[in-house]
Protein backbone atom coordinates (compact mmCIF):
# COMPACT_ATOMS: atom_id res chain seq x y z
CA UNK A 1 0.00 0.00 0.00
CA UNK A 2 1.07 3.12 -1.26
CA UNK A 3 2.26 5.59 2.47
CA UNK A 4 0.38 8.63 3.20
CA UNK A 5 0.68 12.46 2.79
CA UNK A 6 2.17 13.52 5.99
CA UNK A 7 0.64 16.95 7.02
CA UNK A 8 3.11 18.37 10.08
CA UNK A 9 0.96 20.06 12.28
CA UNK A 10 -2.91 20.21 12.80
CA UNK A 11 -3.82 23.60 13.02
CA UNK A 12 -5.42 25.84 10.86
CA UNK A 13 -3.69 25.69 7.71
CA UNK A 14 -2.84 22.04 8.25
CA UNK A 15 -6.34 21.13 8.63
CA UNK A 16 -7.66 23.40 5.97
CA UNK A 17 -5.30 21.53 3.22
CA UNK A 18 -6.85 18.47 4.44
CA UNK A 19 -9.97 19.63 3.83
CA UNK A 20 -9.03 20.56 0.95
CA UNK A 21 -8.00 17.43 -0.09
CA UNK A 22 -10.99 16.06 0.69
CA UNK A 23 -12.88 18.58 -2.02
CA UNK A 24 -10.60 16.56 -5.18
CA UNK A 25 -11.57 13.98 -7.15
CA UNK A 26 -9.71 11.47 -5.72
CA UNK A 27 -8.33 12.33 -2.73
CA UNK A 28 -4.99 10.67 -1.75
CA UNK A 29 -4.80 8.81 1.91
CA UNK A 30 -3.01 11.71 4.29
CA UNK A 31 -2.39 11.88 8.01
CA UNK A 32 -2.24 14.99 9.80
CA UNK A 33 0.42 14.75 13.10
CA UNK A 34 0.52 17.30 15.63
CA UNK A 35 2.45 17.66 18.82
CA UNK A 36 -0.31 18.69 21.01
CA UNK A 37 -1.98 16.27 22.66
CA UNK A 38 -5.60 18.21 22.20
CA UNK A 39 -6.77 19.54 18.90
CA UNK A 40 -8.05 23.02 19.60
CA UNK A 41 -6.26 26.68 19.71
CA UNK A 42 -5.33 29.17 22.16
CA UNK A 43 -5.39 32.93 21.10
CA UNK A 44 -8.93 33.48 21.81
CA UNK A 45 -10.61 34.86 18.27
CA UNK A 46 -9.36 35.27 15.07
CA UNK A 47 -10.63 38.19 12.66
CA UNK A 48 -10.87 36.86 9.19
CA UNK A 49 -10.22 38.96 6.22
CA UNK A 50 -12.21 38.30 2.82
CA UNK A 51 -9.04 36.56 1.24
CA UNK A 52 -9.52 33.80 4.20
CA UNK A 53 -13.68 33.68 3.90
CA UNK A 54 -13.26 32.87 0.06
CA UNK A 55 -10.35 30.44 0.98
CA UNK A 56 -12.87 29.19 3.49
CA UNK A 57 -15.45 29.00 0.86
CA UNK A 58 -13.77 27.28 -1.57
CA UNK A 59 -13.33 24.14 0.84
CA UNK A 60 -17.17 24.36 1.86
CA UNK A 61 -16.53 25.53 5.41
CA UNK A 62 -17.39 29.74 4.78
CA UNK A 63 -20.79 29.79 5.41
CA UNK A 64 -20.07 27.62 8.90
CA UNK A 65 -17.54 29.74 10.06
CA UNK A 66 -20.03 33.42 9.22
CA UNK A 67 -22.42 32.06 11.59
CA UNK A 68 -19.86 31.07 14.19
CA UNK A 69 -18.16 34.35 13.85
CA UNK A 70 -19.50 38.05 13.81
CA UNK A 71 -18.84 40.60 10.73
CA UNK A 72 -16.75 43.05 12.17
CA UNK A 73 -15.60 46.49 9.94
CA UNK A 74 -11.78 48.15 11.31
CA UNK A 75 -13.22 50.10 14.10
CA UNK A 76 -12.18 53.41 15.43
CA UNK A 77 -8.61 54.37 16.13
CA UNK A 78 -7.89 56.42 18.87
CA UNK A 79 -5.22 57.89 20.27
CA UNK A 80 -4.32 56.74 24.49
CA UNK A 81 -6.20 59.83 25.07
CA UNK A 82 -9.34 59.01 23.37
CA UNK A 83 -8.72 61.78 20.66
CA UNK A 84 -10.12 59.66 17.27
CA UNK A 85 -7.53 59.56 14.78
CA UNK A 86 -9.76 57.95 12.31
CA UNK A 87 -13.01 56.84 12.11
CA UNK A 88 -14.18 53.63 9.34
CA UNK A 89 -17.30 51.69 10.29
CA UNK A 90 -18.61 48.42 8.99
CA UNK A 91 -19.97 49.34 5.64
CA UNK A 92 -17.68 51.62 4.65
CA UNK A 93 -14.97 49.47 5.14
CA UNK A 94 -16.89 46.36 3.79
CA UNK A 95 -17.50 48.05 0.61
CA UNK A 96 -13.69 49.08 0.25
CA UNK A 97 -12.47 45.42 0.93
CA UNK A 98 -15.24 43.41 -1.04
CA UNK A 99 -17.09 41.98 2.37
CA UNK A 100 -16.93 42.19 6.45
CA UNK A 101 -14.30 41.07 8.18
CA UNK A 102 -15.61 38.07 10.26
CA UNK A 103 -14.03 38.00 13.99
CA UNK A 104 -14.42 34.10 15.44
CA UNK A 105 -13.10 32.11 18.15
CA UNK A 106 -10.33 29.93 16.97
CA UNK A 107 -11.60 26.73 19.14
CA UNK A 108 -14.69 27.17 16.93
CA UNK A 109 -12.53 27.81 13.39
CA UNK A 110 -10.98 24.73 14.51
CA UNK A 111 -13.78 22.32 15.28
CA UNK A 112 -15.37 23.57 11.67
CA UNK A 113 -12.17 22.44 9.71
CA UNK A 114 -11.64 19.19 11.83
CA UNK A 115 -14.89 17.98 10.92
CA UNK A 116 -14.50 18.33 6.93
CA UNK A 117 -10.96 16.01 7.25
CA UNK A 118 -11.26 12.02 7.48
CA UNK A 119 -12.39 10.19 11.04
CA UNK A 120 -8.72 9.44 12.39
CA UNK A 121 -6.64 10.94 9.95
CA UNK A 122 -5.22 13.34 13.44
CA UNK A 123 -2.38 12.01 15.55
CA UNK A 124 -2.19 13.66 18.72
CA UNK A 125 1.06 13.78 20.46
CA UNK A 126 3.56 13.20 17.35
CA UNK A 127 5.95 16.05 16.85
CA UNK A 128 7.93 15.93 14.14
CA UNK A 129 11.76 16.47 13.76
CA UNK A 130 12.78 16.67 10.10
CA UNK A 131 12.77 14.28 7.09
CA UNK A 132 14.83 12.38 5.15
CA UNK A 133 13.80 12.20 1.50
CA UNK A 134 14.37 11.28 -1.95
CA UNK A 135 12.46 11.02 -5.48
CA UNK A 136 10.74 8.17 -4.52
CA UNK A 137 9.60 9.46 -0.77
CA UNK A 138 10.22 10.86 2.80
CA UNK A 139 10.61 9.14 5.84
CA UNK A 140 9.97 11.76 8.77
CA UNK A 141 11.54 11.46 11.48
CA UNK A 142 9.96 12.38 15.19
CA UNK A 143 10.30 11.77 18.42
CA UNK A 144 8.91 8.08 18.47
CA UNK A 145 9.28 6.45 15.15
CA UNK A 146 9.87 7.59 12.06
CA UNK A 147 6.98 8.15 9.91
CA UNK A 148 6.90 6.65 5.67
CA UNK A 149 4.92 9.51 3.54
CA UNK A 150 4.54 9.82 0.00
CA UNK A 151 5.53 13.35 0.79
CA UNK A 152 5.32 16.02 3.39
CA UNK A 153 3.49 19.13 3.98
CA UNK A 154 5.16 21.22 7.08
CA UNK A 155 2.25 23.27 8.46
CA UNK A 156 3.79 23.38 12.19
CA UNK A 157 3.85 26.81 12.97
CA UNK A 158 6.33 29.65 13.18
CA UNK A 159 8.88 26.95 15.16
CA UNK A 160 8.65 24.70 11.77
CA UNK A 161 10.97 21.91 12.34
CA UNK A 162 10.62 21.16 8.49
CA UNK A 163 11.18 24.93 7.71
CA UNK A 164 13.99 24.80 9.98
CA UNK A 165 15.53 21.47 8.03
CA UNK A 166 14.70 23.55 4.70
CA UNK A 167 16.48 26.54 5.53
CA UNK A 168 19.26 25.41 8.93
CA UNK A 169 20.20 29.29 8.73
CA UNK A 170 16.80 30.95 8.80
CA UNK A 171 17.46 33.61 11.06
CA UNK A 172 14.75 35.13 13.79
CA UNK A 173 15.04 38.43 15.87
CA UNK A 174 12.73 39.29 18.60
CA UNK A 175 10.64 42.61 16.77
CA UNK A 176 10.65 44.27 20.37
CA UNK A 177 7.53 44.18 21.91
CA UNK A 178 5.49 41.21 22.83
CA UNK A 179 1.52 40.71 21.74
CA UNK A 180 -1.15 39.77 24.64
CA UNK A 181 -4.85 38.60 23.73
CA UNK A 182 -7.47 37.72 25.49
CA UNK A 183 -11.51 36.98 25.59
CA UNK A 184 -13.36 39.34 28.29
CA UNK A 185 -17.05 38.41 29.48
CA UNK A 186 -18.24 41.58 28.03
CA UNK A 187 -20.28 41.97 24.86
CA UNK A 188 -21.75 45.57 23.06
CA UNK A 189 -18.67 47.03 22.72
CA UNK A 190 -17.66 48.97 19.30
CA UNK A 191 -13.97 47.50 17.78
CA UNK A 192 -11.46 49.57 18.44
CA UNK A 193 -7.66 50.33 18.14
CA UNK A 194 -5.81 52.58 20.62
CA UNK A 195 -2.65 53.74 19.54
CA UNK A 196 -0.42 55.20 22.57
CA UNK A 197 3.73 55.72 22.39
CA UNK A 198 5.00 52.07 21.65
CA UNK A 199 1.72 49.94 22.96
CA UNK A 200 -1.67 49.45 21.06
CA UNK A 201 -4.76 47.77 22.35
CA UNK A 202 -7.05 46.51 19.97
CA UNK A 203 -10.84 44.96 20.90
CA UNK A 204 -13.01 43.12 18.65
CA UNK A 205 -16.77 42.53 19.37
CA UNK A 206 -17.59 38.80 19.46
CA UNK A 207 -21.35 38.24 20.45
CA UNK A 208 -23.69 40.08 23.00
CA UNK A 209 -21.62 38.48 26.07
CA UNK A 210 -17.82 38.29 24.73
CA UNK A 211 -15.46 40.77 23.48
CA UNK A 212 -12.02 39.83 21.90
CA UNK A 213 -9.06 41.72 22.84
CA UNK A 214 -5.13 41.85 21.96
CA UNK A 215 -2.25 43.89 23.00
CA UNK A 216 1.44 45.32 22.80
CA UNK A 217 3.67 47.04 24.52
CA UNK A 218 7.66 47.39 24.17
CA UNK A 219 9.66 45.36 27.00
CA UNK A 220 11.98 43.15 26.80
CA UNK A 221 11.73 39.34 25.74
CA UNK A 222 11.30 36.38 27.78
CA UNK A 223 8.75 37.64 30.30
CA UNK A 224 5.34 36.69 31.10
CA UNK A 225 5.48 34.56 34.11
CA UNK A 226 3.59 36.73 36.54
CA UNK A 227 0.19 38.29 36.58
CA UNK A 228 -0.17 39.62 33.41
CA UNK A 229 -3.90 41.17 33.80
CA UNK A 230 -2.28 43.50 36.50
CA UNK A 231 0.55 44.32 34.45
CA UNK A 232 -1.12 45.24 31.51
CA UNK A 233 -3.89 47.54 33.28
CA UNK A 234 -0.51 49.39 34.91
CA UNK A 235 0.74 49.69 31.33
CA UNK A 236 -2.51 51.29 30.10
CA UNK A 237 -3.17 53.34 32.96
CA UNK A 238 -5.25 56.49 32.06
CA UNK A 239 -5.93 55.22 28.61
CA UNK A 240 -9.80 54.68 27.40
CA UNK A 241 -12.44 53.11 30.04
CA UNK A 242 -13.31 50.34 27.19
CA UNK A 243 -9.67 49.24 27.69
CA UNK A 244 -9.73 48.46 31.51
CA UNK A 245 -13.07 47.56 31.11
CA UNK A 246 -12.25 44.18 28.75
CA UNK A 247 -8.92 43.68 31.32
CA UNK A 248 -11.19 43.93 34.43
CA UNK A 249 -13.74 40.88 32.59
CA UNK A 250 -10.92 38.72 31.52
CA UNK A 251 -10.07 35.60 33.45
CA UNK A 252 -6.35 34.78 34.11
CA UNK A 253 -6.42 31.63 32.21
CA UNK A 254 -7.74 33.20 29.27
CA UNK A 255 -4.69 35.60 27.82
CA UNK A 256 -2.09 34.21 26.18
CA UNK A 257 1.07 36.37 25.75
CA UNK A 258 4.30 35.50 22.67
CA UNK A 259 6.95 37.65 22.24
CA UNK A 260 7.05 38.88 18.85
CA UNK A 261 9.68 37.36 16.39
CA UNK A 262 10.44 38.44 12.76
CA UNK A 263 11.43 34.88 11.53
CA UNK A 264 13.01 35.11 8.01
CA UNK A 265 11.35 33.30 4.89
CA UNK A 266 12.78 30.01 4.69
CA UNK A 267 15.46 30.60 1.92
CA UNK A 268 13.37 27.50 -0.25
CA UNK A 269 9.43 26.34 0.29
CA UNK A 270 10.58 23.33 -1.36
CA UNK A 271 12.49 20.44 -0.97
CA UNK A 272 10.93 17.37 -3.68
CA UNK A 273 8.17 15.88 -2.20
CA UNK A 274 8.55 18.09 0.91
CA UNK A 275 6.91 21.71 1.36
CA UNK A 276 5.95 24.32 3.53
CA UNK A 277 2.39 26.41 4.03
CA UNK A 278 0.74 28.69 7.01
CA UNK A 279 3.43 30.01 9.48
CA UNK A 280 6.03 27.87 8.68
CA UNK A 281 6.38 29.38 5.06
CA UNK A 282 5.71 33.08 6.30
CA UNK A 283 5.55 33.88 9.82
CA UNK A 284 4.60 37.61 10.07
CA UNK A 285 3.73 40.46 13.11
CA UNK A 286 0.11 40.25 14.02
CA UNK A 287 -1.34 43.69 13.28
CA UNK A 288 -2.75 43.04 10.28
CA UNK A 289 -4.30 40.05 11.45
CA UNK A 290 -3.46 38.18 8.16
CA UNK A 291 -1.30 35.07 8.92
CA UNK A 292 -3.90 32.68 9.42
CA UNK A 293 -5.90 34.18 6.47
CA UNK A 294 -2.78 33.34 4.24
CA UNK A 295 -2.23 30.12 5.69
CA UNK A 296 -5.92 29.59 4.53
CA UNK A 297 -5.01 31.03 1.03
CA UNK A 298 -1.82 28.48 1.21
CA UNK A 299 -4.14 25.53 2.19
CA UNK A 300 -6.85 25.76 -0.61
CA UNK A 301 -3.93 27.10 -3.11
CA UNK A 302 -2.22 23.77 -2.34
CA UNK A 303 -4.68 21.70 -2.22
CA UNK A 304 -6.04 22.38 -5.49
CA UNK A 305 -2.97 22.07 -7.08
CA UNK A 306 -2.07 18.87 -5.32
CA UNK A 307 -5.95 17.93 -6.40
CA UNK A 308 -4.95 18.52 -10.20
CA UNK A 309 -1.54 17.65 -10.95
CA UNK A 310 -0.05 13.67 -11.18
CA UNK A 311 3.33 14.94 -10.11
CA UNK A 312 3.64 15.78 -5.76
CA UNK A 313 6.49 17.38 -6.25
CA UNK A 314 5.41 19.08 -9.68
CA UNK A 315 2.36 20.60 -7.18
CA UNK A 316 4.94 22.04 -4.65
CA UNK A 317 6.81 24.15 -7.04
CA UNK A 318 3.92 25.33 -8.67
CA UNK A 319 2.66 26.49 -5.37
CA UNK A 320 5.89 28.04 -3.98
CA UNK A 321 5.95 29.91 -7.72
CA UNK A 322 2.10 31.31 -6.94
CA UNK A 323 2.41 32.06 -3.51
CA UNK A 324 5.72 33.30 -2.34
CA UNK A 325 5.76 36.80 -3.90
CA UNK A 326 2.84 37.76 -2.68
CA UNK A 327 3.28 36.22 1.14
CA UNK A 328 6.97 37.92 1.42
CA UNK A 329 4.18 41.20 0.13
CA UNK A 330 1.83 40.82 3.16
CA UNK A 331 4.96 39.99 5.73
CA UNK A 332 6.69 43.46 4.59
CA UNK A 333 3.43 45.30 5.18
CA UNK A 334 2.30 43.25 9.00
CA UNK A 335 6.25 44.69 9.46
CA UNK A 336 5.67 48.31 8.26
CA UNK A 337 2.27 48.32 10.16
CA UNK A 338 3.78 46.86 13.62
CA UNK A 339 6.66 49.65 13.32
CA UNK A 340 3.66 52.55 12.46
CA UNK A 341 1.93 50.79 15.33
CA UNK A 342 4.80 51.04 17.84
CA UNK A 343 6.25 54.36 17.21
CA UNK A 344 6.76 56.85 19.45
CA UNK A 345 2.66 58.60 20.03
CA UNK A 346 3.73 61.88 18.36
CA UNK A 347 4.15 60.12 14.94
CA UNK A 348 0.91 58.43 15.36
CA UNK A 349 -0.52 61.73 14.39
CA UNK A 350 0.94 61.95 10.88
CA UNK A 351 -0.87 58.62 10.24
CA UNK A 352 -4.13 61.15 10.17
CA UNK A 353 -1.98 62.51 6.90
CA UNK A 354 -3.11 59.63 5.03
CA UNK A 355 -6.27 60.16 3.47
CA UNK A 356 -9.15 57.03 4.39
CA UNK A 357 -8.76 56.43 0.48
CA UNK A 358 -5.74 55.79 0.39
CA UNK A 359 -6.05 53.68 3.40
CA UNK A 360 -9.14 51.57 2.34
CA UNK A 361 -7.31 51.29 -1.11
CA UNK A 362 -3.75 49.44 0.43
CA UNK A 363 -6.61 47.33 2.56
CA UNK A 364 -8.44 45.95 -0.13
CA UNK A 365 -5.28 44.76 -2.23
CA UNK A 366 -4.27 42.98 0.74
CA UNK A 367 -7.89 41.68 1.32
CA UNK A 368 -7.58 40.66 -2.28
CA UNK A 369 -4.35 38.93 -1.73
CA UNK A 370 -6.34 35.66 -2.01
CA UNK A 371 -6.48 31.75 -3.77
CA UNK A 372 -7.79 33.34 -7.14
C1 LIG B 1 -1.40 38.28 18.84
C2 LIG B 1 -1.73 37.59 17.55
C3 LIG B 1 -2.90 37.91 16.89
C4 LIG B 1 -3.19 37.35 15.66
N1 LIG B 1 -4.36 37.69 15.04
C5 LIG B 1 -4.64 37.20 13.84
C6 LIG B 1 -5.85 37.56 13.16
O1 LIG B 1 -6.69 38.30 13.70
N2 LIG B 1 -6.06 37.07 11.91
C7 LIG B 1 -5.18 36.22 11.31
O2 LIG B 1 -5.43 35.81 10.18
N3 LIG B 1 -4.04 35.85 11.92
C8 LIG B 1 -3.76 36.29 13.17
N4 LIG B 1 -2.63 35.88 13.80
C9 LIG B 1 -1.71 34.95 13.13
C10 LIG B 1 -2.24 33.50 13.19
O3 LIG B 1 -2.45 33.13 14.53
C11 LIG B 1 -1.24 32.55 12.54
O4 LIG B 1 -0.76 33.08 11.36
C12 LIG B 1 -1.91 31.20 12.26
O5 LIG B 1 -2.27 30.57 13.46
C13 LIG B 1 -0.99 30.31 11.44
O6 LIG B 1 -1.59 29.07 11.25
P1 LIG B 1 -0.68 27.77 11.05
O7 LIG B 1 -1.62 26.63 10.94
O8 LIG B 1 0.32 28.02 9.97
O9 LIG B 1 0.18 27.64 12.39
P2 LIG B 1 -0.34 27.34 13.85
O10 LIG B 1 -1.69 27.89 14.07
O11 LIG B 1 0.77 27.75 14.76
O12 LIG B 1 -0.47 25.75 13.90
C14 LIG B 1 0.67 24.94 13.88
C15 LIG B 1 0.29 23.55 14.41
O13 LIG B 1 1.44 22.72 14.31
C16 LIG B 1 1.68 22.06 15.53
N5 LIG B 1 3.11 21.84 15.63
C17 LIG B 1 4.08 22.77 15.86
N6 LIG B 1 5.29 22.19 15.83
C18 LIG B 1 5.08 20.88 15.57
C19 LIG B 1 5.95 19.76 15.39
N7 LIG B 1 7.28 19.88 15.47
N8 LIG B 1 5.40 18.56 15.15
C20 LIG B 1 4.04 18.41 15.07
N9 LIG B 1 3.17 19.43 15.23
C21 LIG B 1 3.70 20.65 15.46
C22 LIG B 1 1.11 22.98 16.59
O14 LIG B 1 0.77 22.25 17.76
C23 LIG B 1 -0.10 23.57 15.88
O15 LIG B 1 -1.26 22.77 16.06
C24 LIG B 1 -2.30 36.43 15.05
C25 LIG B 1 -1.13 36.07 15.72
C26 LIG B 1 -0.83 36.64 16.96
C27 LIG B 1 0.45 36.25 17.65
Amino acid sequence: MEPPLVIAGAGIAGLAFAAGLERSADPPPYVLLDERPALGSTGGAITLWPNALAALDEIGAGDAVRRAGRAVGTGRVLTARGRVVRSLDLERSSAALGGPLVAVRRGALVEILHALVRDDSVRLGVAVRGYDGDDSGVRVRTDGEPVAARALVGADGYRSEVARALDPGMTETYAGYPAWRGIAGVGGLEPMQVWGGHSEFGIVPLDDDASYWFATVREPAGGGAGDELGHLSAAFAGWPDAVHQVLAATAPGDVTRNDVMDRAMPRRWVDGRVVVIGDAAHAMRPHLGQGGCQALVDAVVLARLVGGSTSLAEAFAAFEQLRRRQARRVVRLSRNAGRAVNAPAPLHHLTRLVPDAVLLRTLARIAGAGAG
